[in-house]
């Protein structure tokens, strides 16, 4: 009997602690929600950029990576704030001042000679991808700039491919006649199956950095890098390693003909006046 009213006054506890823990994140998520509002009212966010190399060490392109200098927090990881964002929705306002930042960084990249070439990858939300007018803000925002197509990149994750196929091939399709090129970020982390791959017209994968950290010790790891690459090479498209940290990392994924890479072995993400250094300390290769 006292058993059994223990028991059941321990299941309540740990309801009440669940419901306690729910309720505080929600108040988190709301207090965030508000301040990202406010944040991009108030110009609080900007992007970095991170090099993406070749071999030689030439730079080829950047990844435009979101940052957020909140006024009382300090600098709030992306990790934090963009699935609250995405969540609440606020990605496609977030996510549509990212691309017009973006396109004006190229219209700038394209007046200066040394950067004239390098290409930007932004990221993008399922959510952003998915809604109907998607190809249109991209046609609209590189008009606007001015911005010759080659230069803009898409990174889209695996996660959005659990919706509808179609209208995901024909999005990417339409990019591509507009010439913005698709990469598939965080490849394998997914669920996507190999089939996918050659039904969606990409340009490129990006090996994930969980892969590339233990590429030189865990053997499954190396075995899936390989893979990836491989896989590439014979599906025609470019193979980026993400995370990239160390030599070692380096020279495994070179051996096994990986031709671009990005992490921190080349650079941290940069401020953009840092990053048109960086290209043009590493382009006479
Ligand atoms: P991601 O797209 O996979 O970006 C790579 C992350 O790895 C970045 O973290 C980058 O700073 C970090 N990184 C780069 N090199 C290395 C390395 O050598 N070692 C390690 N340990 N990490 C490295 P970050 O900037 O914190 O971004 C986290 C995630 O937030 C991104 O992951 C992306 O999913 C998301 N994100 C960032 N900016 C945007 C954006 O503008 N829009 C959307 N929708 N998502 C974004
Ligand atoms: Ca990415
Ligand atoms: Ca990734
Ligand atoms: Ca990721």
């Amino acid at each position: 009997q006292v058993g059994v009213w223990i028991n059941a006054a321990t299941a309540m506890l740990g309801m009440l602690a669940l419901v306690h823990i729910t309720l505080m994140e929600t108040a988190e998520a709301n207090s965030l929600q508000r301040d990202i509002e406010r944040g991009m009212a108030r110009r609080e966010f900007f992007l970095v950029f991170q090099p993406q190399v070749q071999a030689d060490g030439k730079v080829v392109g950047a990844e435009a990576l979101l940052r957020w200098r909140h006024p009382q927090l300090g600098m709030v990881s992306p990790g934090d704030f963009i699935p609250v964002a995405e969540e609440s929705g606020q990605i496609l306002p977030l996510g549509s001042w990212v691309l017009q930042e973006a396109c004006q960084t190229l219209q700038r990249w394209a007046r200066t000679p040394a950067m004239d070439g390098v290409s930007l990858s932004v990221n993008v939300s399922a959510k952003q991808f998915l809604q109907p007018d998607f190809v249109g803000q991209i046609a609209s925002a590189m008009q606007q700039h001015g911005v010759v197509a080659a230069r803009l990149k898409l990174e889209l994750t695996e996660s959005m491919l659990v919706h509808d196929m179609s209208d995901i091939i024909a999005k990417m399709h339409s990019l591509h006649t507009l010439g913005v090129g698709c990469s598939l970020d965080d490849f394998g982390t997914g669920f996507s199956s190999l089939s996918y791959l050659k039904k969606l017209p990409l340009d490129q994968i990006k090996i994930d950095q969980a892969f590339v950290r233990d590429v030189l010790t865990d053997p499954s790891d190396a075995a899936i890098a390989r893979a990836v690459l491989q896989l590439g090479e014979n599906l025609g498209l470019a193979v980026i390693a993400e995370g990239v940290e160390t030599e070692g990392q380096r020279d495994f994924l070179l051996a096994n003909h990986c031709r671009l890479f990005q992490g921190y072995l080349y650079s941290r993400p940069l401020a953009a006046i840092d990053f048109e250094m960086y290209v043009a300390d590493n382009s006479a290769m």
